[in-house]
């Protein structure tokens, strides 16, 4: 049986409309990693079906705004390899793309809407309003009660006219007539009916900044962008029906709807937040973000060592899966398999593990060069320089332990700094009283050969031991211990073929001298 979501989405082909899609972030802070997903989602759906995808720039609430988010939003889409076709910092046929700029589009439509007597004016103090609420438990400006307000269905024309002369501040409210039932189409959730009686006479528009507010700068840029579905996160299913009464009394076609599932905390219920991520140790922001108010300094994911294609890869699968088991996609095949009628309508846990685990699969897939580059920022900021050569054989032979860059160093460090004093613990249990004769003797094998390749060293040093009739587990683990310190890293003759001869030398040379 095909779903609602198949349905619409193949009626809307048969339409022939070409599907436009938008991100549309408030600036007011970091970017939320669930409003990266929205964006990756929507840019799916757009590369899916050949169509275009802009960014807009919801500013009109001035109080909240927040000086550097609408950057900070650039640069993370940069970072992830989403690009968008139109947006503020790409221009585009609709022009201006951020809502402040807009401010003259929106008035129109506020007037059109008086006008058809679908708005009205409301001229109540906040100190009115606060009194209605003691007064009125659980108030709500609406049906029951606007003919018991101040605004310009109270009021006679004349008062009106005197609170406008009188430059007395006002807002516009939508009147919604109660006890209908309103339809939400939503390609995700079905049909979602809400009875407008619930529904508030939202504010639409205010003459203190002559800004409107969101629910109708919303719809009316969705409609003028040409935006054939409006894909966000669940948090904004309640304003849902709003919106389709708006693009009613505009006569307008509304967009399809689809609202992603919410992102859970990791553990618990409840809505993913900063201080999940505090409290577990993962980032929830996609970027680091300092708080231009307080300094605060909040964790990303790219300063936290996560590349991007890893970020990409896990957030696609949070709320969405191809329907098999297949975890590792990059982004051209996630374009391919993405739909939206295969999106979950339940929560998505923010399983933060799952994302190292991604991190992890990328290091493996990406080329050892790749990582080696990476790899030598790191080795730079510990002082160590070290050709290209070397770090890729090095990232080679230890990448598989590491679900960071960043934790190569820990892993492999021996490699360039010789160690300056041995465990302790490893010491007591493999450094036997004949260890310096052996390692002595060893180092004299080891001397005489001129290829140092893992193979041959290892052929040669195993035919000594068989010879000697030494125990052959005894003698590797004293030289690990001469050439690492420790019990750790990868096979003994991987790290002489690195190290060379003389290092390889020098470093048994000392372990004697020191643990003799
Ligand atoms: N400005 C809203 C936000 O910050 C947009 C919601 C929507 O996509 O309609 O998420």
């Amino acid at each position: 049986m095909r779903t609602f979501a198949e349905i619409s989405i193949n009626r809307w082909f048969m339409s022939q409309r070409k599907v436009r899609v938008r991100f549309a972030p408030s600036p007011t802070g970091p970017l939320h990693i669930g409003g990266v997903r929205t964006a990756l989602y929507n840019y799916l759906f757009a590369k899916k079906y050949d169509g275009e995808f802009l960014l807009r720039i919801e500013d009109t609430d001035s109080q909240r705004f927040v000086p550097g988010a609408e950057e900070y939003i650039v640069e993370t889409f940069n970072w992830l390899g989403i690009s968008f076709d139109e947006g503020p910092h790409l221009g585009g046929k609709y022009a201006p793309y951020r809502q402040s700029e807009r401010k003259d589009i929106y008035k129109k439509y506020v007037d059109e809407l008086c006008e058809k007597r679908l708005a009205y004016l409301a001229f109540d103090t906040p100190e009115q309003l606060a009194a209605k609420r003691v007064e009125i438990a659980n108030f709500q400006y609406d049906a029951s009660t606007r003919m018991s307000m101040t605004n310009s269905l109270t009021c006679s024309p004349e008062e009106i006219k005197k609170y406008i002369d009188d430059g007395i501040p006002y807002v516009v409210r939508i009147k919604i007539e109660p006890d209908e039932d309103v339809v939400v189409n939503d390609l995700i959730r079905g049909k979602v009916v809400i009875n407008s009686s619930v529904l508030d006479d939202k504010v639409l528009y205010k003459s203190a900044d002559g800004l409107p507010t969101y629910h109708l700068a919303n719809i009316v840029d969705d409609h003028l962008m040409e935006i054939s579905h409006v894909i966000r996160g669940e948090e904004w299913l309640p304003s849902a029906p709003l919106h389709v009464l708006l693009y009613r009394y505009l006569n307008w076609n509304a967009p399809q709807f689809a609202h992603l599932p919410l992102l859970l905390k990791p553990e618990g219920n409840g809505k993913l937040s900063k201080r999940d991520g505090d409290r577990l140790g993962f980032p929830v922001f996609p970027l680091e973000w300092k708080d231009p108010k307080t300094g605060e300094i909040s964790s990303g994911y790219r300063e936290t060592g996560y590349l991007p294609e890893a970020v990409v890869n896990f957030l696609a699968l949070l709320g969405w899966n191809p329907g098999n088991d297949q975890e590792i996609m990059n982004m051209n095949e996630l374009t391919e398999l993405f739909s939206i009628e295969k999106c979950s309508k339940s929560g998505a846990k923010f399983d933060y593990k799952k994302g190292e685990w991604f991190n992890h699969q990328y290091i493996q897939l990406k080329p050892d060069e790749e990582i080696a580059k990476m790899f030598l920022l790191i080795l730079e900021e510990n002082s160590i320089s070290s050709s290209l050569d070397n770090v890729i054989k090095i990232v080679g032979l230890v990448k598989e332990r590491v679900n960071f860059v960043k934790e190569l160093w820990g892993q492999s460090s021996f490699f360039f700094v010789a160690p300056v004093t041995y465990d302790e613990k490893t010491v007591s249990k493999r450094w036997k009283p004949e260890s310096a004769i052996q390692l002595t003797e060893l180092g004299d094998v080891l001397a005489k050969m001129d290829d140092f390749s893992a193979h041959s060293t290892e052929e040669i040093v195993k035919s000594w031991i068989e010879e000697k009739q030494y125990h052959l587990g005894n003698i590797m683990n004293v030289f690990r211990l001469a050439l690492v310190g420790e019990s750790k890293g990868p096979h003994i003759f991987d790290i002489t073929e690195i190290l060379g001869k003389k290092e390889v030398l020098d470093r048994l040379k000392k372990a004697i001298e020191t643990l003799k």
